[in-house]
C-alpha cells in the first residue's frame, strides 16, 4: 500500500543560478517542510493501519511496514515514531506546479496572465504545467487543457490581430 500526499501544503522554490540560460537553476523543493505535510501523512498511516485490521486484509495476512532502527529511540508506533519513519523514507509522487504561475498581473507572485503571457516581456508564452496555480490531483488532462487554451487564444489574437504598437 502506498500513502500519496497529492496537496502538499510545503512549498518549494525554483531560482535562476546565473544570467547564462544553460546553466541549471537552483531547484529546493522544500519537501514536508511545513507540519500539516506530516500530520497528513501520518494520518494516512493511521487509515491504512485501521484497514489492515479488516477481514479481507487479515485473510492474507497484510501487515504494515518493517521496524526501522534509525527511529526505534522513539516510542514504537507512536506520531513521533512515524514522523522520524516518513522523514527517511518518503518519495515525492505529486506533480510539482506553479513555478511560472498565472493569475492577475497585479499579483506579485504570478509569472504569466490570464492570456499566459509572460508580465513584462512581449511576444512570450508559457504553456505547460507550471503555470497551473494550485496543485491539481493530476496534471496530464490539466496541462493538456491549458495547450489547447492556448491554441484558441492564439487562434483568436491571429483573427483579430491588435492594432501596432506606435
Ligand atoms: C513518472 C510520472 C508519472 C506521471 N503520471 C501522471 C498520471 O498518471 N496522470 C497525470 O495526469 N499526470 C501524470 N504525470 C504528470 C504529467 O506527465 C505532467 O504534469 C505533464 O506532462 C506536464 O506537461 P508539461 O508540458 O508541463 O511538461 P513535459 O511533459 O515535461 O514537457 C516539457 C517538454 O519540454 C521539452 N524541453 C525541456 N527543456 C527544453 C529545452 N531547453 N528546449 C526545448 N524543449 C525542452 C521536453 O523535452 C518536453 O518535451 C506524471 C509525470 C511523471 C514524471
Amino acid at each position: 500500500m502506498n500513502i500519496k500526499l497529492l496537496h502538499p501544503v510545503s512549498r518549494g522554490s525554483l531560482k535562476l543560478n546565473s544570467v547564462d540560460p544553460r546553466v541549471p537553476p537552483v531547484i529546493d523543493p522544500a519537501y514536508l517542510s511545513n507540519p500539516e505535510d506530516i500530520r497528513v501523512l501520518i494520518k494516512g498511516i493511521r487509515k491504512v493501519q485501521d484497514l489492515i485490521k479488516t477481514p479481507p486484509f487479515q485473510e492474507v495476512q497484510a501487515s504494515f511496514g518493517p521496524s526501522f532502527s534509525g527511529c526505534l529511540h522513539l516510542a514504537r508506533d507512536s506520531d513521533a515514531y512515524w514522523e522520524c519513519y516518513i522523514r527517511h523514507f518518503m518519495e515525492p509522487g505529486h506533480n510539482p506546479v506553479s513555478t511560472s504561475k498565472m493569475g492577475s498581473v497585479n499579483d506579485g507572485s504570478t509569472v504569466v496572465g490570464p492570456d499566459l503571457k509572460v508580465k513584462g516581456i512581449i511576444g512570450l508564452r508559457v504553456a505547460d504545467a507550471s503555470i497551473i496555480p494550485e496543485i491539481t490531483d493530476y496534471t496530464n488532462a490539466a496541462t493538456i487543457m491549458v495547450a489547447e487554451k492556448a491554441a484558441d487564444i492564439i487562434k483568436s489574437e491571429a483573427k483579430n490581430p491588435l492594432p501596432p504598437v506606435p
